[in-house]
């Protein structure tokens, strides 16, 4: 689904180079990318969603055969990618439910489909909401606006829910989730876990792997995935670090 092959990306202010031909087939299942602090595994994501700042200098990434790196931001979620971040933006004054409407007709539009009505949309997003065990009052509230890390999180897990991407991409690395937070974000994902939709949950730490089984598990170091194996792999890094892994690959 997603192929990312010999990706090189730098930064555009400075002469530095972050990914160095990184190499990712992540298929309809879930992946985890793990890897030590600084290895540009944020990079990646970064550079997958579009965000200013980095030159891909070689390579390509492409999603279902679309080439992802030629693509604006809004037309990468129109194809079908969902990234959710680290640090979810607050939006004074703009209701969570406008929010979510705009998103969802705006992937619409993009894909040259019909806008959803009103009534249409407010019968899925009540559904979803309450099989997300989301408050109905929390989508009334302007986005993010004083809401809980768990709110948040869980307001993530709508807006994937309602976008139906086919890749969502998770970065929780460094975001302190704490364990509530965390078994969130883990049965969220493992609701929309379904045949078509492949997951790729970067973390540095093995526990929210506990609640979310990965399928395949990736480790990054210096801007390559160095090695691929199965969720046996996250253990390993739990128990040992990531000392031998990296001796074993250097
Ligand atoms: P990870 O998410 O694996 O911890 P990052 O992708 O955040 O790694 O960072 C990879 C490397 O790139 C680090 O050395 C980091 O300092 C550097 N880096 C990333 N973004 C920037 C930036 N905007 N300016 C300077 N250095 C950056
Ligand atoms: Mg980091
Ligand atoms: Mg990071």
């Amino acid at each position: 689904m997603l192929s990312i092959k010999n990706l090189h990306v730098k930064l555009e202010e400075e002469d530095k180079q972050i990914l160095k031909g990184v190499d990712l087939e992540v298929e309809a299942k879930v992946h985890a990318i793990m890897g030590p602090n600084g290895s540009g595994k944020s990079t990646l994501s970064y550079v997958l969603s579009g965000k200013d700042g980095y030159e891909v200098t070689e390579g390509s990434a492409t999603l279902l055969g679309t080439d992802l790196l030629d693509m604006e931001p809004e037309e990468r979620a129109a194809a079908g990618l969902f990234l959710a971040f680290q640090y979810p933006v607050e939006i004074p004054g703009v209701g969570n439910m406008t929010f979510l409407r705009t998103a969802v007709n705006a992937q619409r539009k993009a894909r040259g489909e019909e806008e959803m009505s009103a009534a249409d949309f407010l019968k899925v997003v009540r559904a979803k909401a309450k099989d997300l065990k989301i408050d109905a009052e929390m989508l009334k509230r302007p986005v993010n606006m004083g809401f809980s890390g768990g709110e948040k999180k869980r307001n993530e897990i709508l807006q994937m829910a309602m976008l139906e991407p086919k890749m969502c991409i998770l970065d929780e690395t460094d975001s302190g989730l704490d364990v509530d937070a965390m078994k969130l974000v883990a049965e969220g994902v493992n609701a929309l876990r379904s045949e078509g939709r492949g997951f790729l949950v970067i973390t540095h730490y093995q526990r929210l792997l506990d609640h979310i089984k990965p399928d395949v598990v990736h480790i990054m170091a210096d801007g390559r995935i160095v090695k691929t194996g199965g969720p046996e792999l996250a253990l390993e890094v739990e128990n040992n670090g990531y000392a031998d892994i990296l001796a074993e690959v250097a």
